[in-house]
């Protein structure tokens, strides 16, 4: 498949991940032979080993939190210890938050003692994963102590705005990106302001002014999701003059190209 980025799950809030209405197994990033597995939310094992081609798990070079929120990290352990053979080897890199291991910690001790590396992200980070590169810009405001990703590859930035309320520090922070995925849960401000999730007019307002080549709406909640996600992103489409699609379950960036396709075989709704 070469290098390519597939969402395992474009679920975002509380009901759409408990009834399942999208699926929650976060993203998996392969590139040049190494893969890294970011936000596996519930779900994420058996949607990886069921995706077609099957990606396995106990291939993984590393697997990385956005932040410690269940639909983030809620297949985290057991997809550490398939990344650990089971926990029989140190094997596999984890980037976390420093609150992910503080008071309930969302990773059991015993894996941690596998890990070649656990990192603690920052804001203003930079790491290495083999020949992956990525940046941690920003702290988001989110409640809990939560990072977008840029992740640079030979052919553009591809950036993940993760949880976040809206701030104009976004802009800087995300700027230079090509490809911008934004975690867009609520379809108006005014719904649920109290979440800390950007809504469609501050997808369109990161749209405006970063500019990329190809924005990705994901991680949809039941407000967005009723009024049909794909027909909200051609809207921003045609509004912003920035082709913009919404993520299914399956949906695979190519890194070749930086375009999407569809990858339908198992997928849910969209
Ligand atoms: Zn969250």
């Amino acid at each position: 498949m070469g290098d390519f980025i597939k969402f395992l799950g474009t679920a975002g809030a509380r009901f759409v991940v408990t009834r399942q209405l999208r699926a929650s197994g976060g993203v998996w990033i392969a590139f040049q032979g190494t893969a890294l597995h970011l936000d596996p939310g519930p779900g994420a094992l058996v949607r990886a080993l069921s995706s077609k081609p099957p990606l396995d798990p106990a291939t993984l070079s590393g697997v990385a939190l956005s932040h410690r929120h269940l639909d983030h990290s809620g297949d985290l352990n057991i997809i550490v210890e398939a990344m650990t053979q089971g926990a029989t080897r140190v094997r596999g890199h984890l980037f976390v938050p420093q609150d992910a291991l503080e008071g309930e910690p969302v990773i059991f001790r015993y894996l941690r003692e596998h890990l070649e590396g656990l990192h603690i992200l920052v804001e203003g980070g930079e790491y290495t994963l083999g020949p992956l590169r990525f940046a941690t810009p920003l702290r988001h405001v989110h409640g809990v102590e939560t990072y977008g990703f840029k992740f640079f590859f030979p052919q553009g930035v591809v950036a993940f705005v993760t949880d976040t309320q809206f701030t104009e520090k976004l802009f800087s922070a995300y700027a230079g990106s090509d490809v911008l995925v934004i975690h867009t849960l609520r379809l108006e401000r005014s719904d649920h302001p109290d979440l800390l999730h950007l809504s469609v007019p501050d997808a369109e307002l990161l749209i405006r002014e970063i500019r990329p080549r190809l924005a990705i709406l994901t991680h949809f909640g039941m407000t967005i999701l009723r009024k049909k996600p794909w027909e909200v992103a051609e809207r921003l489409s045609e509004r912003c003059g920035v082709p913009t699609v919404a993520a299914h379950d399956g949906l695979v960036l190519d890194l070749g190209s930086l375009s999407v396709r569809s990858g339908k075989a198992q997928g849910t709704g969209g």
